[in-house]
C-alpha cells in the first residue's frame, strides 16, 4: 500500500524549511488537480504532502507601476475575475476562458500549472507570449527564472527539489493586440492539439513587434523566434502572413498520438498563426 505523510505549513519561510529538510522526498500540493489524478493512477507515492494551499504570501494579483504580479496560488478563476488581467493581460484571461470546467479553475493554480510543465499547459502559452519571469525561493533565497526557461522536458522543469514557485511577473501589455487559441477536439474541457498565443504592438498597419507561443508542438511549450523575427517591422498582408506560416513549422517539433497526426499538427500551426495574428489585428 502507498503511504504518504502531510504538511500544512502557516507562512512561506515555514514552507520553505520543510521543503528544504524533506528534499526529494516532498511533493509540494496547491490545488491537487494534477496532484490528486497522479496519486489516483499511481505515479505519485510514498512521499509527503507539502500543503502550500493557505499560505497568504502566495496569494493574490499585484499591479506595481508597469508590472503585474500574480502569486503563484492565484487560481485560474481568479484570473478570469481580475480587471487587470482582462485589460492589461487579455491574451491570459483568453486562455483562462477556455481552461477546464468551472470547478477544476476554481482550484487549479498558475503555480501547479507552469510547475507541471505539460507542454499544451494553457497557463504557460499566454504567459511565455507575454515574456514572464518566474520568481522562486528556497532556503537561501530567491532567484528569477524567464518562463521559456523552466522547461527541460514533458513534465520536467528546472526547479530543485527544495524550491518553490512564489510569484510570476510580466509587464502591462497595454497598447498590445493579441490573441489566444485552443484547438482541440471538442469545444469544452478539450486537451490543446494546438494551442497559440500572439502579443502584437503595432503601428498603424505596421507590425511592431510580436512575441509567439506554441503549446503542444514541442516537448515543451515553446517561443517561435525566427517567426517573430521575421514578422517584426513588417506590412502585415497575405504574403507575408503566408512565409510566416511556412518559417513557424520549421519551429516546431509535433509527435503522432492518437489525437492527431505529426503532419495535421504542422498543417494546424500555420492556419491558427494567421488566424491568431488576424483575430488580435481585427
Ligand atoms: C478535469 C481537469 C481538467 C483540466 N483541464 C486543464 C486545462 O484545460 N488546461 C490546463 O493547462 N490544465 C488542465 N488541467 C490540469 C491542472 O488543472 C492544471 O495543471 C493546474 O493549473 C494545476 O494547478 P494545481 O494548483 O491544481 O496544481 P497541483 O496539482 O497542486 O500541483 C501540480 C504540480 O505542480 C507542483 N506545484 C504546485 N504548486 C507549486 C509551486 N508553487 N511551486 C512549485 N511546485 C508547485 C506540484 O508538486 C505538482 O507537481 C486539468 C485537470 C483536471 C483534473
Amino acid at each position: 500500500m502507498n503511504s504518504f505523510a502531510y504538511i500544512k505549513p502557516r507562512t512561506k519561510e515555514e514552507a520553505l524549511s520543510v521543503l528544504h529538510e524533506l528534499g526529494a522526498r516532498a511533493k509540494i500540493a496547491a490545488g491537487c488537480t494534477n496532484v490528486l489524478p497522479d496519486i489516483k493512477a499511481k505515479k505519485l507515492a510514498d512521499c509527503v504532502l507539502v500543503d502550500i494551499s493557505s499560505l497568504a504570501e502566495l496569494k493574490g494579483i499585484k499591479v506595481t507601476g508597469e508590472t503585474i504580479t500574480l502569486g503563484s496560488l492565484v487560481t485560474i478563476s481568479e484570473l478570469l475575475e481580475s480587471e487587470a488581467v482582462a485589460s492589461d493581460a487579455a491574451v491570459l484571461w483568453q486562455a483562462a476562458k477556455v481552461f477546464a470546467d468551472p470547478l477544476t479553475r476554481n482550484r487549479a493554480t498558475i503555480g501547479g500549472n507552469l510547475a507541471n510543465a505539460s507542454p499544451a499547459g494553457d497557463g504557460i502559452v499566454p504567459l511565455m507570449a507575454l515574456g514572464a519571469i518566474v520568481t522562486v525561493e528556497n532556503v537561501n533565497g530567491k532567484r528569477e527564472i524567464p518562463l521559456e526557461d523552466l522547461f527541460t522536458g514533458p513534465g520536467q522543469n528546472a526547479l530543485k527539489p527544495d524550491e518553490l514557485i512564489t510569484a510570476v511577473s510580466f509587464a502591462r501589455a497595454t497598447n498590445t493586440k493579441s490573441n489566444f487559441i485552443k484547438f482541440g477536439l471538442r469545444k469544452s474541457m478539450a486537451i490543446s492539439l494546438v494551442s497559440i498565443a500572439v502579443v502584437m504592438e503595432t503601428n498603424g498597419d505596421k507590425l511592431d513587434r510580436i512575441r509567439i507561443a506554441l503549446g503542444a508542438l514541442a516537448p515543451t511549450p515553446v517561443r517561435a523566434k525566427k517567426t517573430e523575427e521575421l514578422l517584426a517591422g513588417k506590412q502585415i498582408g497575405p504574403e507575408v502572413l503566408e512565409q510566416a506560416s511556412e518559417l513557424i513549422k520549421t519551429e516546431v517539433e509535433p509527435i503522432t498520438d492518437v489525437r492527431a497526426s505529426r503532419e495535421y499538427r504542422l498543417h494546424l500551426t500555420g492556419v491558427l498563426l494567421k488566424r491568431a495574428i488576424e483575430t488580435a489585428l481585427a
